[in-house]
């Protein structure tokens, strides 16, 4: 049994001050990190709790935008007047996440740092992972690999970002507060998550003891045509095996802008400019929906197990646009 040191933050500068010390780890819900703990996949020496710092407010921005505190619970988060009515996308991504109860607990901070959910990752059985030990290998690789990435991977992890809300928050342009010991700084989404590259073992932008203060959102451009497709193993309590975020500015059946956010596929949330801009200033019609759909897709690379995920991302994203032209 190994001892774990607990301190309480009670404030965000305090938070900070105290996970400058070394293999520590802040805690909020605590639904990925504590399984992770239980299996030996995270092995901090220290926890800071920051439940008690404040941070879970969410209120409008001068501009007309939304600040969702870090520690907003996501039941709290999806069910929230202004997010329902101006960014109904953002409440569908989290209530197909998880289960009721782990919503309630689970954060708005803590669910933009989920980690994989590789079996390799998760099982210190296996002794071959790169995310988990550095330089060890990646077993899903040639081993089983039907969950896997088919976008963005490295040869030396093929893991996918796990979160629902991600990909909600990557459609809609979110910007990551965050403080830590050399100040506040804000992190645009797209740049917040990283792909694995060389180092799978690192998947965001954050530095050591930095703490993630709030998620802002801009002024609501999709507040009316949007819809989140998840295709997963069963209806409910299962991560994507792809999902679609999409989001669409219409006017008179004529695309202004749209967002098209793809889940489940890659290590991050996937995003590609070019299959957007094909939608806009035209009518949403199926040939340019199956267009954004292949520009999204463009570089997919199957393994063994995941070869079907291709032809189902197509499907899932040309449903998905139209399902969302379709909602007022
Ligand atoms: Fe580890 Fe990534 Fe390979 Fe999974 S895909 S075994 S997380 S290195």
């Amino acid at each position: 049994m190994r001892s774990i040191d607990f301190e309480q933050a009670s404030d965000p500068a305090h938070a900070i001050r105290l996970a400058q010390q070394p293999n520590t780890m802040f805690i909020g819900g605590g639904t990925n990190l504590i399984d992770l703990m239980k299996g030996d996949v995270e092995q901090p020496v220290r926890l800071v709790d920051i439940n008690h710092i404040g941070l879970a407010d969410i209120h409008e921005l001068p501009d007309g935008g939304l600040r969702i505190g870090a520690l907003a619970r996501n039941s709290d988060t999806a069910n929230h007047a202004l997010v329902r009515t101006r960014y109904p996308l953002l409440t569908q991504a989290l209530l197909a996440g998880a289960s009721p109860q782990l919503r309630n607990m689970a954060t708005v901070g803590g669910n933009l740092l989920q980690r994989t959910r590789c079996p390799y990752f998760t099982d210190t059985a296996f002794a071959m992972c790169n995310k988990r030990a550095p330089g060890s290998g990646c077993g899903a690789r040639e081993g089983y690999n039907r969950v896997h990435a088919i976008l963005g991977a490295s040869p030396t992890c093929i893991a996918v970002n796990p979160s629902d809300m991600n990909v909600a928050l990557a459609a809609l342009d979110a910007v990551v507060q965050i403080s830590g010991p050399q100040g506040a700084r804000s992190i645009p989404i797209a740049g917040f998550h990283r792909l694995p590259g060389s180092m799978p073992q690192v998947d965001t932008v954050l530095k050591p003891a930095e703490l993630i203060t709030a998620v802002d959102l801009p002024p609501p451009a999709f507040s009316r045509h949007t819809h989140y497709l998840k295709i997963r193993d069963r209806a409910s309590y299962a991560f994507a095996l792809v999902s679609v975020a999409a989001a669409l500015d219409m006017e008179d059946g004529v695309v202004r802008q749209a967002r098209i956010a793809l889940g489940g596929v890659a290590h991050k949330p996937w995003r590609v400019p070019a299959a957007e801009s094909v939608l806009a200033g035209q009518p949403l019609d199926e040939a340019r929906a199956v267009q954004a759909a292949s520009l999204l897709l463009e570089g997919a690379q199957a393994y063994k197990d995941n070869g079907f995920k291709i032809k189902l991302a197509q499907r899932a994203i040309v449903r998905a646009l139209r399902e969302a032209g379709e909602s007022v």
